[in-house]
């Protein structure tokens, strides 16, 4: 019967589970193995015999050593070397230990008898008695403790492999471990699921268009870069944009992690490599993607005493012999992401291996908009909620955490049983991720709340009346993860900062201090956040934008991080004048922001009036007091020109609201 004719279940691909072969099949013969040696082993060369053959061997004298066991009725008699020859004539191991059994009809008698026999024939053999307990019981001892060892061993390679169980188990710690998207497991993400990184997408289009049309490029002798590396901090769509290159190219898509190559065996992160190089290549043209490749790809010869560094340095070896190793137009191409790239290998990052390095950055306002009306689309929502809005209030948010916020959104409306989610979940939203779970259950004294409402109002106060202090949107005395009170800005996204705009944030950051001293009397710990931020922006500004006019044009910052790290690369004095200028810098600021208090001491008065009373006020609550804000920041000045721009174009039909 053909293969193909065989009923269902009896082919030999059918056959039932127990019968296919595994590893569990190897462990069974060790086992077999050892039980086997167990019986043939020293000692076990053995025949049994009755009572006037042992009588004979005594009477020849062939009797070296007798062992009564008394509760068995047996007897062990060991023989000399020529008296085993002649009882085990084909016998081809060693006759060391040989032995005959022979059942007694008691130990009382056999001993009486054998004293006899020992005068009778002049037989010297010595004789000893035990208690012959259980032969299991014996069994067990000696094979126990082999049995514990491979139950650790089985157990450790387990472990080691990361398998659960079945499959190649041990044997497969050398095969590489990528998740493997084909045609049958298709990745099913494309450039339209990610929004924004135009410059990043734009880079790995050629990819793309090289993956489906290689002939294009190879016609005219063009040689396609082997890999690209993504950079970027996490959570900005490194990993999803690599997806999306697999998707849009359909092809397949190797997906593993720089930490999946290290394992504790030395060797194996090398044939990981090997094997995946190996996979690639019969799938091609394919793309391999590696995640984190800083955990195989660091600087290599840092810590040359450390073991295990030796086990990566040999991993990113064969890594870089693979990456060289394979013909250019073979088809595979590899992605790798990582945070970064600055302590990479140099010789992973030249020219011909990771060639071209995509810089994939944290979304401005207009990619965050995008962000958000991609994971708003399935979401179901009220006509409250604006993605232009949302997109202002999340300023330095990654595209994970926009994801995050959408999802946390839905989650908060459908915990106040709400049929859409609305504008004031996503701020929630917002809210919660940035400062942690509110805690309205925390209890405060009436004294405390009262000066942890100066202290916010005092910084909201500034930074209404400083130009470059980030515009405010809420002050809250309700504590949130571990902070007692907040006032949430919109920081403005600044490309370049100038001395004016750190000392404008400087002083609103000292106006809690500030506020406490000159409308309480005295300070309090409140303010050590503020104050650590403030004295790092004063030492930032001395070492290493050389905005101080004592020590100006000097930056002892080393960005390299490498050859020549000198832990304080000045001199004592020098040291001294810095002190001295980050002093100067928060002092002043100090003074400044008393002074615009104490200005306008009045507003500052009825706004802590009002966020005892409110707890949660707003940027309008700050306009009825204080009046419009003299200044215009740059994202309201972009804001307005998109709102121009919007005016004149006929209007969009926005796929969110559908
Ligand atoms: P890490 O460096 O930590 O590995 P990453 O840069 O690889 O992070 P991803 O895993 O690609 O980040 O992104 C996480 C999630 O964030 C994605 O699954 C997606 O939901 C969302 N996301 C990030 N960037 C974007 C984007 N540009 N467009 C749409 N969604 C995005």
């Amino acid at each position: 019967m053909s293969e193909q004719n065989m009923p269902k279940g009896k082919g030999p691909k059918n056959m039932p589970p127990f019968l296919k072969f595994n590893v569990y099949w190897i462990y069974g013969v060790i086992f077999l193995v050892l039980l086997a040696l167990y019986f043939t082993g020293e000692g076990s060369l053995s025949k049994k015999m009755n009572w006037t053959e042992l009588q004979t061997l005594a009477k020849n004298n062939d009797i070296e050593k007798v062992i009564v066991y008394n509760k068995r009725n047996v007897v062990e008699a060991f023989l000399k070397d020529s008296a085993a020859k002649a009882v085990f004539p084909d016998a081809k191991s060693s006759l060391k230990g040989a032995k005959v059994i022979v059942q007694i009809p008691s130990a009382d008698y056999f001993s009486t008898e054998f004293g006899k026999w020992q005068q009778e024939y002049n037989l010297n053999a010595e004789v000893s008695y035990d208690d012959g307990g259980d032969m299991l019981w014996e069994f067990f001892i000696s094979v126990a403790p082999f049995a514990l060892l491979i139950f650790v061993w089985i157990f450790l390679m387990r472990r080691m492999s990361g398998q659960g169980g079945g499959g190649g188990g041990v044997f497969s710690v050398g095969k590489a471990r990528a998740q493997i998207f084909d045609q049958t497991n298709r990745v099913n993400v494309n450039f339209n699921d990610v929004a924004g990184l135009s410059e990043a997408k734009q880079e790995v289009e050629e990819i793309v268009s090289f993956l489906k049309d290689p002939g294009k490029y190879t016609n005219l002798g063009g040689k396609i870069p082997k890999g690209a590396l993504l950079v970027g901090p996490p959570g900005t769509g490194k990993t999803l944009l690599a997806k999306a290159v697999a998707g849009e190219a359909n092809v397949p898509f190797f997906s593993l992690s720089g930490s999946d190559f290290v394992e504790m065996f030395v060797g194996v992160g090398a044939s990981r490599v090997r094997d995946l190089f190996r996979q690639a290549k019969e799938k091609a043209p394919c793309i391999i993607f590696i995640d984190e490749i800083d955990a195989i790809g660091r600087a290599r010869g840092k810590n040359p005493n450390m073991n295990s560094n030796d086990e990566r340095e040999n991993t990113l070896n064969q890594l870089l012999t693979e990456m060289d190793g394979f013909g250019t137009n073979s088809g595979v191409i590899i992605l790798a992401a990582t945070n970064r790239a600055d302590i990479l290998d140099k010789a992973l990052l030249r020219a011909g291996r990771f060639d071209r390095q995509i810089n994939v950055d944290l979304p401005d306002l207009r990619d965050r908009k995008e962000i958000f009306l991609v994971h708003l689309r399935p979401l179901k929502l009220d006509s409250s909620v604006d993605p232009d809005f949302l997109a202002r209030q999340t300023p330095g948010f990654s595209g994970a955490d926009i994801a995050n916020v959408c999802n946390e959104a839905a989650l908060i409306a459908a915990r106040n049983g709400k049929e859409s989610i609305q504008k004031e979940d996503f701020m929630s939203a917002v809210d919660r991720i940035v400062g942690g779970l509110e805690k309205r259950s925390r209890v405060y004294t009436q004294d405390e709340k009262r000066s942890i409402a100066i202290h916010e109002s005092g910084h909201a106060t500034i930074s209404w009346f400083l130009e470059h202090a980030n515009p405010l949107v809420k002050v809250t005395i309700v504590p949130r993860g571990k902070a007692l009170g907040a006032a949430w800005y919109l920081p403005e996204e600044r490309y370049i900062t100038t001395t004016q705009q750190i000392l404008d944030e400087m002083c609103a950051t000292l106006g809690g201090r500030a506020a406490e001293e000159v409308f309480i009397g005295h300070i309090s710990t409140g303010a050590s956040n503020d104050l650590e931020r403030v004295t790092k922006q004063a030492y930032a500004m001395v070492c290493y934008f050389g905005m101080s006019d004592k020590l100006p044009n000097l930056n002892y910052y080393d960005s390299t991080g490498q050859d020549w790290g000198f832990s304080k690369p000045y001199s004592e004095d020098t040291a001294k004048i810095i002190d001295a200028e980050v002093q100067r810098f928060i002092s002043e600021q100090f003074e400044r922001a008393k002074s615009i208090l104490k200005e306008h001491a009045e507003g500052h008065a009825k706004l802590a009036a009002l966020l005892l009373e409110r707890e949660v006020i707003y940027s309008d609550d700050l306009e009825a007091i204080f009046g419009k804000r003299p200044w215009v920041s740059r994202s309201q000045e972009i804001l307005n020109e998109e709102e121009k721009r919007k005016g004149s174009e006929t209007e969009e039909h926005n796929p969110i609201f559908s």
